[in-house]
């Protein structure tokens, strides 16, 4: 059923890849959703990480004007004609594809909507459903951690970060984190982080060392990229894993295998969007991430929200290392 509503919504775009002033607050029209679509009114936005890459044109941004976003939370408004297992009032979530999140209505293929169990808030569910499914990934599924492992979580109170510690912890591994102060060491701490080092006083090298008594960590989670892959590399154990899975400071340069054969190492530089192609591994993941939010394993960090009119604000705070935990945007009307 439709309730055939044709009227204009507003959404960020973008007409030009640049800095958060490109993000502009227009009228767009939603339409009707199709054979094997939904259509959501949006109640809370997840921010990360990628939207960024986007809009700058890290990653190559689709044709413009692009409304970007890639993780939203909200009621279903209509259904594609024949949809059955969805209908108007469910309250479903999303991350990954389609882009268009940062919008008060959005179309999405059925297939990629998970019902938000009744307990969870929507905020919440925005802040955790891809970074958790995110963490969930890297812990369980990339490099398998268990007791006895040491790990280092760079951005360790960044919004991946601070679930990724959380599961790690709950795993019993010993979790070493990086952060970039004082304030993000003492979240970092809260979150199951045993060693803190704050990178911008403290070695991060010297200090691996010293708390894994010279051996070096069996794998270390790496955001960051540029700025930390040569430490990264030095921190790892013989026959480590150095899990890349980002580039909050730009691309890491060429890495020569070389590099890998000084130790045995072990390089995987994972993708959430490969780990969840099939409906069953997506609902794999997402239920571990709610099961986890529910039985307290998962405390999410709701640090920061903004109205969705002001996500350029948001653009800004994260590219400026101003935010810890996750970032939700919050539809104005
Ligand atoms: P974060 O909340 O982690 O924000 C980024 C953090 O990285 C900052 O707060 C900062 O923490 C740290 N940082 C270090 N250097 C820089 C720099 N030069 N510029 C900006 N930040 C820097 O973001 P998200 O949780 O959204 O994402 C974390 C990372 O995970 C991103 O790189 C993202 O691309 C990646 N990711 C990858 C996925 C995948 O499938 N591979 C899926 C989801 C996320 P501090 O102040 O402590 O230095």
């Amino acid at each position: 059923t439709s309730q055939g509503k044709k009227e204009m919504v507003k959404a960020i775009r973008i007409h030009e890849l640049g800095g958060p002033e490109v993000m502009k607050w227009e009228e767009v029209q939603v339409g009707e959703p199709k054979q094997g679509e939904i259509r959501i009114r949006t109640t809370a936005i997840g921010v990360n990480f990628i939207d960024v890459y986007f809009r700058k044109g890290v990653y190559s941004a689709p044709a413009f004007p692009f409304t970007p976003g890639m993780e939203a939370v909200g009621v279903v408004t209509a259904v594609g004609p024949g949809l059955t297992g969805r209908k108007v009032g469910d309250v479903v979530a999303y991350a990954g594809n389609p882009m268009g999140a940062y919008a008060e209505e959005q179309i999405l293929p059925a297939n990629v909507a998970i019902p938000v169990p009744p307990s969870i808030d929507h905020k919440v569910a925005a802040s955790v459903m891809l970074k958790g499914m995110t963490a969930h990934i890297l812990v369980r599924r990339v490099f398998k951690v268990e007791r006895g492992h040491t790990i280092l979580v760079h951005a360790a109170a960044g919004g991946v970060g601070s679930l990724l510690c959380q599961w790690a912890n709950a795993l019993g591994a010993t979790v070493i984190g990086t952060v970039s102060n004082e304030e993000k060491a003492a979240q970092a701490t809260q979150d199951g982080c045993h060693h803190v080092i704050i990178y911008t006083k403290e070695d991060v090298v010297t200090r691996v060392k010293e708390i894994t008594s010279g051996k070096g960590v069996n794998a270390v989670y790496d955001s960051v990229g540029k700025d930390t892959y040569k430490a990264s590399v030095e921190c790892l154990a013989s026959r480590g894993f150095l899990v890349s899975f980002g580039q909050s400071s730009g691309r890491p340069d060429p890495i020569p295998l070389s590099d890998l054969a000084s130790k045995s190492l072990f390089l995987t530089r994972p993708s959430l969007m490969h780990y969840t192609a099939t409906r069953e591994e997506l609902l794999e993941s997402a239920g571990e991430v709610f099961a986890n939010v529910a039985n307290g394993v998962l405390r999410a960090r709701v640090n920061h929200t903004y109205p969705l009119s002001e996500a350029g604000r948001a653009h800004a705070d994260l590219e400026g290392r101003k935010t810890s935990g996750s970032i939700v945007l919050i539809p104005d009307s």
